[in-house]
């Protein structure tokens, strides 16, 4: 039997503000426990909510930028449930009218469009965390750190159109992306600023019915969504050849084991007892706010690619590596505009630079290398003072030691010999040592000019121009 796989992706992302989403509290990471709080979003009786305008302005950002309708009079409902790491008993999110709905998301995996669609996107309130044991003390103890608790979050919610783990990955990929450009979350998942559920199920191929879904929570890097789908699916294609059912629950993936393991049986909408919050009025948004983010907001990664693919005419190969983040299009653009030739370039970022951040795990604002010090690299093999070769070790050392082509070339004597009387002297003297082989030349084995040219480079320790090389052996031997 063959099956289709069902996915759909409820990302949580938090939105950058300053500010908790109803109190004045920091939201700054990494603070000793407890530090960001106060009566408000400690959840004290008596305490009112006051809804953050940066956090909502933010929140129609990431409407916007992912082509949702916002719904004009929207409002907050309390999701009701008891777990410690929630102090109110309840977490203020929105349920029947939600900030935005009817999104969508492009993504291109193997180079064909799909559109994802997005149900809605809703703002909501994170809740706190609960270390258990450990470090802290303990064993046998849970400790409870407030300090995440109401932090603005938009929860992103997509249809189940998502076909494969390979997609999932790419929808997440094209998501963060958009949520990058757009300047709305730092999407930090080491931080559990982006986190994502993944709802999947199976159905027989060609039935119109939906299987039974469960939700994988929490998952907070793209490769454990991309193998927790992967283990999800296997899963629940043997319980069904069994001849079992699945049960809708929600599960864990462990990423040590890479197994998703089942928490507990999943609730329906109902086991909240959702209702309006009343401390909080309606939102109301006004056509010209919507008006006027529109015009704020910065172009998106998809303008950017056809723009790189129509401006500086390169492959969309290379127009999708490089503006996978709006950092990285950034320098590509600087380095483009101090060097116009754009292939070249892109070559040199997608090839050395990014793979040399990737070892460190570095962002590409942080590169020790400069647009102006790449660029600097790329005249001097335009000029014939580095081979291609030379200039990947100068590359390297650049890197190490953030010093200029140039400071390196001249430190190191590095600079290429395009001198040809220099050059023919050394070719002169290889053809004196290597007589058996010039007469094997000249009695028609070919192959023997590569080693001859392999020797004049040896002797000019690789710093010799290759195509003078070849030239000038050439007129001498012949
Ligand atoms: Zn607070």
């Amino acid at each position: 039997m063959n099956y289709e796989i069902v996915i759909g992706l409820e990302v949580h992302a938090q939105l950058k503000t300053q500010s908790k989403i109803f109190c004045s509290c920091s939201t700054e990471f990494g603070k000793p426990a407890n530090e960001n709080t106060c009566p408000v979003c400690l959840g004290m009786p008596g305490v009112l909510p006051v809804l953050n305008k940066k956090a909502l302005q933010l929140a129609i950002r990431t409407c916007l930028a992912t082509n949702c309708h916002i719904v004009p009079m929207n409002r907050f409902a309390r999701k009701n449930y008891f777990y410690p790491d929630l102090p109110k008993g309840y977490q203020i999110s929105q349920f029947e009218l939600p900030l935005g709905v009817d999104g969508s998301v492009n993504i291109a995996p193997n180079g064909t469009k799909k559109k994802i669609g997005l149900t809605r996107i809703h703002m909501e309130e994170d809740a706190g965390k609960l270390i258990h044991g450990g470090n802290l003390g303990s064993l046998d103890k849970s400790y409870v750190d407030f300090n995440r608790t109401g932090v603005p979050l938009v929860e992103i919610v997509s249809e189940p159109d998502l076909r494969s783990a390979e997609e999932a990955r790419e929808y997440l990929t094209q998501l963060k992306s958009i949520l990058d450009y757009a300047e709305v979350s730092d999407c930090n998942m080491e931080e559990g600023s982006l986190r994502c559920d993944a709802n999947v199920s199976i159905r027989p191929q060609g039935q119109r019915e939906f299987g039974t879904r469960t939700e994988t929570k929490n998952l907070n890097s793209f490769r454990f969504v991309q193998r927790a789908i992967e283990y999800e699916v296997d899963r629940q294609i043997k319980v069904i050849e069994q001849g079992d059912s699945i049960a809708q629950e929600t599960r864990l993936y462990d990423s040590d084991k890479g197994v998703t393991f089942s928490m507990r049986s999943k609730e329906e909408a109902h086991d909240y007892r959702y209702f309006p919050e009343p401390d909080l009025v309606p939102i109301e948004i006004s056509d010209e706010w919507i008006k006027e983010t529109i015009n704020e907001l910065p172009e998106l990664p998809e303008q950017k690619r056809e723009r790189f693919i129509q401006t500086y005419k390169i492959p969309e190969y290379d127009a999708n590596v490089l503006t996978t983040s709006r950092e990285i299009a950034d320098y590509y653009e600087k380095s483009v505009s101090l060097y116009p030739k754009a292939k070249v370039v892109s070559n040199w970022i997608m090839g050395e630079l990014l793979r040399e951040l990737k070892k460190d795990g570095q962002r590409i604002s942080k590169s020790p290398i400069r647009p102006e010090d790449l660029i600097g690299l790329l005249k001097l093999i335009e000029k014939g003072t580095l081979s291609a070769k030379m200039a990947k070790t100068v590359f390297e050392e650049m890197y190490q030691s953030s010093k200029s082509a140039e400071e390196i070339v001249n430190k190191k004597g590095l600079a290429q010999i395009t001198d040809s009387s220099a050059i023919e002297s050394l070719v002169d003297e290889v053809l004196q040592l290597n007589t058996d082989q010039v007469k094997q030349y000249r009695n028609g084995k070919e192959k023997v000019f590569g080693f001859l040219v392999g020797q004049v480079m040896k002797k000019a320790k690789g710093q010799a121009d290759p195509a003078q090389v070849n030239k000038l052996l050439k007129d001498r031997i012949s």
